[in-house]
């Protein structure tokens, strides 16, 4: 009987022994189900809506530039699509939306005997490429050089169709140049741009573009706005 006992005693050990291992594996494998979720699902959330942040305007000047996408001061666009270009003079082509616009202010303007001529609005990413490398090498300029006076392929405001370079017809010779600002074009278009949404993109006070009083964008539609929305937080 005392063996017996003996017997019962180690099997009930080992039954115990036995019942307790899976129990705790239960447990393991319950903590494991419950925190899973929770290291999977806060980090998930905290990436969301950190991506759902249109700009991190709160943070440092270095992270803004890590998080912004732009490209030595210059913010990505997207390429309009042929259907939304609209002719406005030969080889001219703009946004439809700012069409109607444009030419009204070019219409009022010349009622005040002042006379715009448009030099460039649409350029594709591949006419922006050419322009950016090949004006790069011929001036002997680095990226970021060329970056001051000319977007990067991918990076302007001309390739979204909203963006147009405006001269004064009696002042062909300040086509493309800060001297433009001296002229009376300039002059009523600082008055009165705004008018027709029109806005100068890069002023004297910007950060890492230079200066350029012929480079005006239309910001007259919800689209618009929202391509600009990240500039117009700078
Ligand atoms: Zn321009």
């Amino acid at each position: 009987m005392e063996i017996e006992k003996s017997d019962n005693n180690i099997l009930e050990i080992q039954v115990a022994k036995r019942e307790q291992l899976p129990s705790d594996k239960k447990t393991l494998v319950n903590l494991l189900f419950l925190t899973i979720p929770f290291f999977v699902l806060v980090p998930s959330f905290l990436v969301w809506s950190n991506n759902n942040k249109p700009y991190n305007i709160t943070l440092s000047n270095s992270k803004i530039s890590i998080n912004d996408g732009k490209i030595l001061g210059h913010y990505p666009y997207d390429e309009i699509s042929e259907e939304d270009l609209i002719k406005v003079e030969p080889y001219i082509y703009v946004h439809k939306d700012m069409y109607n616009s444009l030419l009204k202010m070019r219409e009022e303007a010349g009622k005040e005997g002042i006379y715009l001529v448009f030099l460039s609005g649409y350029r594709s990413i591949k006419l922006q490429e050419e322009i950016f490398y090949s004006l790069k090498s011929q001036r002997n300029q680095n990226a970021a050089e060329r970056a001051k006076v000319s977007a990067p392929p991918g990076y302007s405001e001309h390739s979204t169709g909203f963006a147009i370079d405006i001269g004064d017809a009696e002042n062909r010779q300040t086509d493309f140049e800060v001297d433009f600002e001296n002229t009376k074009a300039f002059d009523w278009l600082k008055k009165n741009a705004s008018r027709f949404h029109f806005k100068l993109s890069f002023d004297r006070n910007h950060k890492s573009v230079d200066y350029e009083p012929w480079h005006w964008r239309y910001e007259g539609s919800i689209k618009a706005l929202k391509l600009f929305e990240a500039s117009n937080r700078d």
